[in-house]
């Protein structure tokens, strides 16, 4: 990580764990209790289910871990059940995963919604994760850049500036989600890189403060290697989030 002027960022996608709010708490607790010991130079983010979001933004309260909603509506407020705007986001958290690969799948989110999303967390103070990859398939047949290009410009083109912190991008390539099977920290870097001079040629004066991250598969034996990349500012953990012990490693490797 060139990290001078980049505080690395590691956040846990919880998903849609765990399933009772004692276990929540517990979880949250112990992220807490880890992270304030190794008093660490590194911005932690649990993401829990949005039922949890609550109890886990009381149980680290004052602990230095940032509580991240694992999506938002665009819209502020309206007729859309289920949903939640930025505004109550914020209410209790100050992050938001945008764009994650499984809302795609799952919930139809297209590029230009999360280009909204993204656009809607920053006016609304929280700082978005946008979530960009590219499948398996896509990957095969050498499309992996014109994906990433794509889901990029869709994610950021609804900001008028990026400052830097405000802005989080996670390079998620698809097939290394919940699969064991990692990207290379070298590939990772070749994609964070190329995300990063797409952002100077946007606004050069914010991309060098844009927190890149890498997620799929990272674990506590891997995040180092990623870590270790120039432009890999953290990483975004799935699986390996729901234990406190595994995930702080993951944190300490970063705070390295
Ligand atoms: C994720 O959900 O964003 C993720 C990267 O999951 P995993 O670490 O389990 O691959």
């Amino acid at each position: 990580m060139s990290g001078a002027t980049r505080r690395p960022l590691v956040a846990g996608n919880w998903k849609m764990h765990p399933a009772d709010r004692a276990s929540a708490v517990a979880l949250a607790g112990g992220v807490a209790e880890t992270v304030a010991d190794a008093e660490l130079a590194v911005t932690v983010v649990v993401c829990p289910p949005a039922i949890w979001l609550t109890d886990v933004a009381t149980a680290v309260r004052g602990s230095g871990v940032a509580v991240g909603a694992q999506t938002m509506h665009e819209e502020d407020t309206g007729a859309f059940t289920g949903e939640m705007g930025a505004a109550m986001v914020a209410a209790v958290a100050s992050h938001v995963i945008v764009g994650h690969s499984e809302r795609r799948t799952y919930a139809g989110e297209t590029d230009e919604a999360v280009g909204r999303k993204v656009a809607s967390a920053v006016r609304h103070g929280l700082v978005p994760i946008a979530a960009i990859g590219e499948t398996a398939t896509e990957r095969a047949a050498g499309e992996t850049e014109r994906v990433v290009d794509r889901q990029l410009n869709a994610a950021i083109a609804g900001l008028e500036r990026i400052a830097g912190d405000d802005l989080v991008i996670a390079y998620e390539p698809v097939w290394a989600i919940g699969t064991g099977n990692a990207a290379s920290p070298a590939d990772a870097q070749v994609v964070a890189a190329r995300i990063r001079a797409r952002l100077r040629e946007v606004a050069p004066d914010g991309a060098d403060a844009v927190r890149i991250l890498y997620g799929g598969s990272v674990d506590d034996r891997s995040a180092a290697g990623f870590f270790a990349q120039p432009d890999v500012d953290g990483a975004l953990v799935g699986g390996a989030s729901l234990d406190a012990t595994t995930f702080a490693a993951i944190v300490r490797a970063a705070g390295q």
